[in-house]
């Protein structure tokens, strides 16, 4: 990567604040009929007439939850909508609108933010969400960026995490592991580098457990697609924490217990081999890896017919009662406690 002279770069002293937050949001432009005024005045107005308004947020923190060393800023902005919008999406919800909060240190150039912001617009544009304000403000240290995500539903088809019941089926939608697997070849890749710059790595075989690390996707398609084939989700939550630590939020919520089935756990083939180049077992990476952006949800038996073969939903598993507590039967057909193994932001502490 070559890097602009730093002549072409203007510092962000020059702008000013309001000059800034022109140029970074000066290309877009709303799409949504509920936005009624986006960027521009103390506040946004939005009206979501018969709809309930679901809202959610997130903060993202250098040296915490990313590093710039091998996450380029555009594709930063670009994930931190991303996960913002799984949030919504997990409600059963449609995201509408964001706002975007973010703390710089002036070693940040205004090209930098740009990049930055090019990813939040591409976000924007794909899942159809407008930007309708944030804050900008100086930081000591590192970057900081906060997006809140609004969206709307039906009350009638919300989900929350506390409606599982006895037997329903619990679905997850794509594949599991992926991005954990990829920012493992990241890293181990970032410690090569530091010992040999000039080492220029093949990643091709990696590219899509980097891709699923470096720009994962929110699974507005599946809100969309249970939508169509009127399937009504009991519960549902995103699996950012790890598979295993979500199954637990939705069962304690719930108050009920489930069986979680080792084989049907779905991993791509790419997972499977990196897995045994690491020598970690998918299993785990499936269950306490996070990161996935997958959605967890749970659906009444008698719905199965609408969801059977589609190959974007695999179910992993049932519901049982409380009493049972939470399982998951591996492939020789023992019956392990399911224990939260998840990312803990405080574990490292
Ligand atoms: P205030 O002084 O009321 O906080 P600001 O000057 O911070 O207002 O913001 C002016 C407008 O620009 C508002 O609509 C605000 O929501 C928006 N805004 C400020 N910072 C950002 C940002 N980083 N990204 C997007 N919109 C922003
Ligand atoms: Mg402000």
């Amino acid at each position: 990567m070559f890097e602009n002279k730093e002549s072409e770069k203007t510092p962000l002293g020059q702008l000013g604040e309001f000059g800034l937050i022109d140029k970074l949001t000066n290309k877009f432009k709303a799409k949504n009929t509920e936005t009624i005024k986006a960027i521009g005045d103390d506040a946004a107005v939005l009206d979501f007439q018969d709809n309930k308004c679901v809202v959610s947020t997130d903060l993202l923190i250098e040296g915490v939850h990313f590093n710039l060393s091998y996450m380029p800023l555009k594709h930063l902005g670009y994930k931190a909508v991303v996960v913002n919008l799984s949030d919504i999406y997990a409600m059963n919800a449609m995201a509408t609108q964001i706002t975007v909060s973010i703390a710089v240190s002036n070693r940040f150039p205004l090209e930098a933010l740009e990049e930055l912001y090019e990813g939040i617009n591409l976000a924007c544009k794909l899942y159809n969400v407008d930007l309708v304000g944030g804050d900008t403000s100086t930081s000591q240290t590192g970057l900081i960026i906060s997006v809140t995500a609004i969206g709307k539903v039906k009350e009638e088809n919300l989900a929350y995490r506390d409606g599982a019941k006895e037997n329903d089926l619990l679905v997850v939608s794509g594949d599991l592991g992926a991005a954990y697997m990829g920012l493992q070849v990241l890293e181990r890749e970032n410690e090569v580098f530091k010992v040999n710059p000039k080492n220029q790595p093949d990643l091709s075989p990696y590219s899509y457990i980097i891709e699923r690390q470096l720009k994962p996707e929110a699974r507005k398609d599946i809100v969309d697609l249970l939508a169509e084939l009127e399937v009504h989700p009991t519960s549902m939550i995103d699996i950012s924490d790890g598979l295993s630590s979500e199954i637990l939020h939705l069962c304690e919520k719930s108050e009920v217990g489930c069986n979680l089935y080792e084989e049907k756990i779905p991993l791509d083939p790419t997972v499977i081999s990196v897995c045994e180049e690491f020598n970690l077992d998918s299993t785990l990476v499936a269950l306490s890896g996070g990161e996935d952006y997958e959605l967890l949800f749970t659906i009444s038996q008698k719905e199965f017919p609408k969801i059977k073969g589609n190959p974007n939903l695999t179910v992993v598993g049932h519901i049982t009662a409380k009493s049972e507590g939470a399982h998951l039967v591996s492939r020789n057909n023992s019956k392990i406690p399911i224990t939260a193994q998840g990312w803990n932001p405080f574990a490292k502490a």
